[in-house]
């Protein structure tokens, strides 16, 4: 409980950004701490070992930030789910629903294989859009997805509601 009130007392609200009406959780501040970065890296380090997770995977961007110590931490490897067209090698896409448009994200298809169990990490699960995307595309890669960890959960955006059917039991844990 003090963990959380940590890690909460240094989740900055930035109104107005990126739009009118939206009110953004900004995590540089956490990361700025030392302390509480490190007592956010050991909580999800925590739970890939828990999950008995053999790589993780990081959503970009900022999926990268907390996901590489977590995985360096928890002595497994690290996989960048990429916003489509950054990555080199021969990939798996995935599209999904924005507000305005569609996204698309992608994984290097050699990185993940049938043997891995993988966390998913990022810092805030908002729609739930990202995730859901991130979920199939590990799986079409081979790969068992064997939970999902964010920092944040906004409740109100009903998330976790939307991503109950593609998690299939799969953990998801909101610090
Ligand atoms: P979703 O797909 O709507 O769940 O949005 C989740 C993605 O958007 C994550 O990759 C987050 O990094 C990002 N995101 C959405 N809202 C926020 C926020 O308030 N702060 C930081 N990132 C956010």
């Amino acid at each position: 409980a003090e963990e959380r009130e940590l890690l909460l007392s240094r989740i900055r609200d930035v109104a107005d950004y990126p739009l009118p009406g939206v009110m953004f959780k900004d995590i540089t501040p956490l990361l700025a701490d030392h302390q509480a970065f490190t007592v956010l890296t050991d909580s999800l380090a925590r739970i890939c070992t828990e999950r008995g997770a053999t790589k993780v995977v990081g959503l970009e961007a900022r999926g990268f930030i907390l996901g590489a110590p977590v995985a360096v931490r928890a002595g497994v490897g690290f996989v960048p789910v990429r916003k489509a067209g950054k990555l080199p090698g021969a990939t798996l896409a995935q599209s999904y629903e924005l507000e305005y448009g569609t996204g698309e994200i992608e994984v290097h298809a050699e990185d993940l294989d049938a043997g891995d169990r993988v966390l998913i990490v990022d810092d805030v699960l908002a729609t739930g859009g990202t995730a859901e995307a991130s979920l199939q595309l590990v799986r079409r890669a081979g790969a068992q997805v064997a939970g999902f960890a964010v920092l944040l959960e906004l409740g109100f955006l009903g998330g976790r509601e939307r991503l109950t059917p593609s998690l299939e039991d799969v953990p998801l844990e909101a610090l």
